[in-house]
């Protein structure tokens, strides 16, 4: 098992003097002070869905390891001029994993079976469909092309190519192609623990009854699944009231048993946000003023050596902002490397005035070729996430969009959900 390295205690740290960050600034922060925090360990291939990879894995045979038919039908050698062809039909055949013992010379033709390895000195394949066979002799029309019908060895992956780099996430596809090159073992990382706290003395845990006056904590069992689907290992430290020795308390255990910590509420500057004001006191805390909306500002700090996002406790903020800044810096303590979601840029079914220097992210979903938004922009509106299928992201310098202009939008799917 390897060791991952430490995280420097200054890596949420700002430049000075800065107010509002742009969100693109924000990100290259986070990826340029991040980096794998998890061990490394081995894990059979066919067990390794959604895992990280942690090295670089190359092909140990070629894929096919041998030149084999594509088709059912008769394998010659060479191709076949414009006319029509006789072939002298061998005895014995070519079947996928029972291979024709003995060599075919010019003018001579053998039975193969899709998946059969070519015989020695055959290299083409005429389709069953298209041949008559008749005492002994094959008779086919020309034009066939040289290699018709076969592949070749390696066509595919050649034997110490590398198939796939490290920090990739695995695939239920590429299990099959490291399979057919013949790996048998990967070194993944572990998955990263990630502890999840909802602060707020208003929060009822889900089941429990509510007070009228209680709101049911929405953010952990969605925090929960969200980072579940990203194969991470949930680390569940309940609801915390507004109490600064209790917020402390809760930190400290989570350090001790994740690698790093995910809270909701209390994030801001209020009288009763007290995680910003514990961390700002002890954990190296960078109150980092984003230029986004949703989110107000999002606390980030180091206790006891592991990164904490204190995120928004609105749920519609606390989702934009995991999804937006925390899954990269998530995904890169992982060993994944910093994931940018990939946009689709589609013409907007809406018409929207925003702040300039601002960017925003909308809950949007695809309608007939265009995104249409949700109505209301209250972030307290958490319905709006489960009507939407993805965010539309409004560019910092916009201060219009007009129906029909094209618009970037994420799908939930670009996000890993
Ligand atoms: P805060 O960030 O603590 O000021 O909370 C902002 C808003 O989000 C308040 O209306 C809270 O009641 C609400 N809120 C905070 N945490 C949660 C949670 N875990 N689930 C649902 N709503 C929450
Ligand atoms: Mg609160």
């Amino acid at each position: 098992m390897t060791k991952a390295p430490k995280l420097q205690n200054d890596c949420f740290v700002l430049p000075t003097g800065v107010h509002w960050t742009p969100v693109g600034e924000a990100l290259a922060l986070l990826e340029e002070r991040l980096q794998a925090v998890v061990d490394i360990e081995v894990c059979a291939v066919e067990a390794s869905d959604g895992r990280i990879l942690a090295n670089n894995v190359l092909a140990p045979r070629s894929h096919p390891p041998c030149a084999n038919s594509a088709v059912d039908g008769y394998a010659f050698v060479g191709g076949l001029l414009e006319g029509s062809h006789c072939l002298d039909l061998q005895e014995g055949r070519s079947a996928a994993g029972e291979a024709f013992v003995g060599v075919i010379s010019e003018r001579q033709a053998v039975r193969i079976l899709t998946g059969a390895v070519m015989p020695q000195g055959a290299d083409t394949v005429v389709l069953q469909e298209d041949v008559t066979v008749e005492a002994g002799k094959v008779y086919v029309n020309g034009p066939l092309k040289a290699g018709a019908n076969a592949r070749k060895s390696g066509e595919d992956v050649v034997q110490g190519t590398k198939v796939f780099a490290a920090g990739h996430i695995i695939q239920p596809q590429d299990i099959a192609v490291m399979i057919s090159v013949g790996v048998v073992h990967v070194r993944v990382f572990k998955p990263l623990r990630v502890a999840v706290i909802s602060t707020g003395a208003e929060l009822c845990a889900p089941g429990a009854t509510a007070r009228s006056d209680q709101i049911f904590d929405a953010n952990r069992p969605m925090l929960k699944a969200i980072l579940q689907r990203w194969g991470m290992q949930v680390v569940d430290m309940g609801i915390v009231p507004d109490d600064a020795n209790l917020v402390r308390q809760a930190l400290d255990i989570a350090s001790e048993h994740a690698d790093v910590i995910l809270t909701s509420g209390g994030a801001s500057a209020g009288d009763e946000d007290h995680m910003s004001a514990v961390l700002n006191k002890t954990g190296n805390m960078a109150l980092w003023r984003i230029a986004v909306k949703p989110g107000r500002p999002l606390a980030l700090g180091l206790w006891s050596g592991v990164p904490v996002f204190g995120l928004p406790g609105n749920p519609v903020a606390a989702f934009v902002c995991t999804l937006v800044f925390a899954r990269p810096a998530l995904m890169q303590l992982s060993g994944a490397g910093f994931i940018a979601p990939q946009a689709l840029s589609l013409p907007a079914a809406f018409v929207k005035t925003k702040k300039r220097g601002r960017r925003e992210y909308v809950r949007g979903r695809l309608r007939n070729g265009a995104v249409e938004v949700f109505a209301s922009e209250g972030s307290g509106r958490v319905s709006g996430l489960s009507w939407a299928d993805g965010l539309v992201e409004l560019p910092d310098a916009a201060t219009k969009i007009s129906a029909g202009e094209p618009v970037k939008f994420f799908l939930y799917s670009s996000f890993g959900l």
